[in-house]
């Protein structure tokens, strides 16, 4: 067989029609891209990566690639399947590969790969290395595609060109030792993205032990760890940091399921720091941390000067549901320990929920948030169960065991329209079981929202005091929930158009939600970001940015029967709050040198804030005093705070504030200072 040059396209694309969702560098195509020009030989092919759709296209039409590698996730598979169309149609030699987890079931695969036969000739299942870089090295023999597909490939799936039958290949046994694979960072190859519009992505290690029924990693396929040894990954981020030295504000993403359980992600800390200390990055990581060893997380925590946030993944407190999605969480009274080790040492912690489970009902969902508010949780996450293709929980057997009901909605901004055609990135979501309802599906939903606001940073010496007032932090939320929903405060419509949004985004299938944003109105409403955004998000940035005010009186309001009104001590904590919590200052346009705004209260607000000795701690009614501040801008985290919308999204202000909210770490929100 004549051997063959290679021109190899890979992309993990993201839609960026209302502006780009995420800009993590497309680690997992560099991953597969170095290790199968390893195996190929370097001579023997030449690889392009990209994220752009557009660019994609572009590179099809000029560069003409002889195979194209999609990567598929659960927000971009339209988007790349499109683009495969596209290529195959113009060149039906062209050889088309998709992978990733966003891919059914074994049952479901036979009809899902025979739907999309006109233009996709594999499937890379499970892991890619080894199933990409085999069938790379075939091709490169001069092995004829239509011969290929007819054979079982490794880690690959096809249909037959002749019988149509499915053509299942043995799955590719999973690398062990990670270092096989090449560093795309140390040989240049992501260098295209080391430009401070992406964030830098790794995987220390791959892999985790906890099987959740939801989650396409619970699968026994991925229970062994496999690793990248320390010192390959200490260099990496050395490599990285020398080239972000001047974007300090662009995090970094440990792709791990599990960072910070085990010991050597100690010596990961430690190198982060000193690279902090050197390089000025990074400042922010985002992470999911492990569901063990909490004392290692905290500290690496720490060590990283609180880049992220510890978090308690719990998606449940209800043991029902735990065993249901086969998952374990620390015993409740940990998580008091575990949030009070945080704040001792200046960190946050944060608890992920997700929404309904399996089991799970209003009153176990409630009194689970319960446990997390009173443990003191400073960032909820409130998630919708995704029905994940693959994942047992979509399964038709956990399906009618538990009465699933679902609808579709739109992935967050990801949608494009490609050579003519609107594409729709649509996933599946549960709205409700046998022991949850819809209508409590919502309720949960909207008390969910009040904590994730009120637990926002911008709140944060409000509920200094609430603490002070002997309330539980629990109570505190729902007083505030009641508020909202029971009377007509300047926040109660904000709340109704979140709920009223939550409904209106759900379609019963996906062809009517295609048939709804193809009209040519809708589409310009998405693309407008009036339709399909994040609604936690744009609801979270729209009380911040327009009924700030409002929101730290309406956060005042339980405080009012604790605390004696005429003294002022609710007045000047509202004031104080006002002045140096507003975002939406540090984005009006003010003059960063004008300082000269005067502050007057009748309690020393900032000592009281300020006091160093946590445990010595003495309440705000102590602080009773006139006093007069100077009130100065925070430039740093003002410049920070527009150097990323500059730099790395180019968005809108409310976009931006939208992104900030979620920050794992976005614990720097004094916008202003109080100095005497
Ligand atoms: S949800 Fe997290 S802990 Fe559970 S299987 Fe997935 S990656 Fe592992």
């Amino acid at each position: 067989m004549k051997k063959r040059h290679l021109k190899l396209l890979m992309a993990d694309i993201k839609h960026k029609s209302a502006g780009i969702h995420s800009s993590y560098i497309p680690i997992g195509i560099g991953y597969i891209g170095s290790y199968s020009l390893s195996r190929v030989g370097k001579e023997n092919a030449d690889l392009k990566l990209f994220t752009d759709p557009d660019e994609v296209i572009k590179c099809i039409d000029t560069w003409k690639p002889d195979v194209i590698g999609m990567a598929n996730y659960c927000w971009n598979s339209e988007g790349s399947y499109r683009i495969l169309e596209y290529a195959k149609n113009l060149n039906p030699d062209i050889v088309c590969i998709a992978g990733g987890p966003d891919f059914p079931e074994m049952c479901d695969t036979h009809e899902y790969m025979d739907s999309r036969s006109s233009y996709l000739d594999f499937y890379a299942y499970k892991e890619g290395e080894d199933a990409f870089a085999d069938l790379m090295i075939k091709l490169s023999e001069g092995n004829k595609l239509i011969d290929l597909k007819k054979e079982k490939q490794t880690g690959m799936m096809s249909i037959h060109p002749e019988n149509n039958n499915l053509v299942v290949g043995v799955e590719a046994h999973r690398i062990s030792n990670m270092d096989v694979i090449p560093s795309p960072y140390l040989s240049g190859m992501l260098d295209q993205f080391l430009n401070g519009k992406y964030v830098p992505s790794f995987e220390t290690a791959r892999g985790c032990p906890f099987s959740c029924t939801f989650c396409y990693q619970g699968d026994d396929w991925f229970n062994k760890i496999a690793k990248f040894s320390v010192e390959r990954i200490k260099d990496e981020l050395t490599y990285i940091a020398k080239r972000m030295t001047n974007h300090g504000a662009v995090e970094v993403r440990i792709c791990d399921s599990n960072f910070g359980m085990y010991k050597r992600d100690e010596e990961f800390g430690e190198h982060i720091r000193h690279l902090q200390d050197e390089y000025g990055w990074p400042n922010s990581m985002n992470v999911s941390t492990g569901k063990g060893n909490w004392d290692r997380i905290i500290r690496i925590s720490e060590r990283v000067r609180h880049a992220f946030s510890v978090g308690c993944s719990v998606q449940s407190m209800f043991d029902g549901t735990l065993e249901s999605i086969k998952r374990r969480n620390m015993p409740p009274e940990l998580y008091k320990k575990v949030v009070e080790e945080t704040k001792k040492r200046e960190g946050s912690a944060m608890a992920e929920t997700i929404l309904p489970l399996p089991n799970e009902t209003k009153k176990s969902f409630f009194e689970g948030l319960e446990i997390l508010a009173n443990a003191g949780i400073e960032k909820f996450v409130p998630h919708t169960t995704m029905m994940l293709k693959g994942t047992k929980i979509a399964s038709k057997e956990h399906r009618e065991k538990y009465n699933i009901k679902t609808r579709f909605r739109l992935l967050p901004k990801q949608f494009g329209e490609y050579k003519g055609k609107k594409i729709f990135e649509v996933e599946e979501v549960c709205i409700s079981t046998n022991t949850m309802s819809f209508e409590e599906y919502l309720e949960c939903k909207g008390f969910s929202f009040i904590c994730t606001l009120f637990a926002q940073n911008q709140y944060e010496a409000i509920r200094l005091l609430v603490e002070e007032a002997n309330i539980k932090l629990y109570d505190y939320y729902f007083s505030i929930w009641k508020l909202i929903t029971s009377k007509e405060t300047p926040l109660t419509k904000i709340y109704n158009d979140y709920i009223n949004e939550s409904k209106s985004e759900l379609f019963l299938t996906k062809e009517d939600l295609y048939n709804y944003y193809s009209d040519s109105e809708n589409y310009k409403k998405l693309v407008a970001k009036k339709l399909g955004k994040n609604l936690i998000r744009k609801y979270l940035a729209t009380i911040v940015l327009k009924e700030f005010s409002s929101s730290i009186e309406i956060a005042c309001h339980p405080l009012k029967s604790y605390f004696n009104k005429s003294d002022g001590i609710l007045e000047s904590l509202e004031n104080w709050t006002k002045v140096t919590r507003d975002m939406g200052f540090a984005f009006s346009g003010n003059n960063l040198d004008i300082n000269n705004d005067l502050l007057s209260l009748n309690y020393d607000v900032n000592a009281w804030y300020r006091q160093k000795d946590k445990e010595a701690k003495m309440p705000l009614i102590n602080f009773k005093k006139q006093v007069k501040y100077q009130v100065t801008s925070n430039n740093t985290l003002i410049s920070e705070m527009l150097d990323l919308k500059r730099n790395r999204y180019n968005q809108s202000t409310f976009d931006l504030v939208e992104g900030i909210l979620a920050r794992a770490n976005n614990h720097s929100c004094t916008v202003r200072f109080c100095t005497n």
